[in-house]
C-alpha cells in the first residue's frame, strides 16, 4: 500500500507545499514541533533513507538546504535543526525545524496544535522567501 507521503505527492491528501522538483516534494509538518516545521521527501517511495542511492541523496540534501534556508529567513530562531526518524511514516523523510535550543529537537514533545490558517500563513511566507 502506498504511504500516506505518496498518497500526498500523487495529489491524493492535501499538504501545505513548500517546493517541489521532479524528484523532491517539500511541505509542513501537520503536527509540528515548531512553527515552519517542515518534511522533505523523495517523490519515490523508499522507506529507509540509507537505502537511497547516494547521488539522490545528495540531491536531496541539496533540495533540504534551499528549503531551510527559506525557513531560516521566515521563522525566528538560532538555525534549522535537520534530522532524520522515520519510525511514524515508513517513507524517508528529512526534518527542518527551526531551534533555538536542544529541547527543540525533542520529538517526545507535545506538538503544536496550528489551525490551518496559521500553516498557511507560515507555508506563504516560506514560499515568498525561498
Ligand atoms: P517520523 O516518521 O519521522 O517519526 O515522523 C513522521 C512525521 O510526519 C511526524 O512529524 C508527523 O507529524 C508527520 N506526518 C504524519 N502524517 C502526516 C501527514 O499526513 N501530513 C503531514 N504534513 N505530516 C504528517
Amino acid at each position: 500500500m502506498a504511504s500516506i507521503f505518496s498518497r500526498i505527492v500523487a495529489g491524493e491528501i492535501p499538504c501545505y507545499r513548500i517546493a517541489e522538483n521532479n524528484d523532491f516534494l517539500a511541505f509542513l509538518d501537520i503536527n509540528p514541533l515548531a512553527k515552519g516545521h517542515a518534511l522533505v521527501i523523495p517523490k519515490k517511495e523508499t522507506d529507509y533513507i540509507f537505502n537511497i542511492e547516494d547521488e539522490e541523496l545528495a540531491a536531496m540534501m541539496v533540495f533540504a538546504k534551499k528549503v531551510g534556508l527559506a525557513i531560516e529567513k521566515t521563522i525566528p530562531c538560532k538555525r534549522i535543526g535537520v534530522t532524520v526518524i522515520g519510525l511514524e511514516v515508513p517513507h524517508a523523510h528529512i526534518h527542518l525545524i527551526p531551534i533555538n535550543s536542544i529541547f527543540d529537537m525533542d520529538f517526545s514533545k507535545t506538538k503544536l496544535a496550528l489551525s490551518p490558517e496559521e500553516l498557511e500563513e507560515i507555508r506563504s511566507k516560506i514560499v515568498a522567501n525561498l
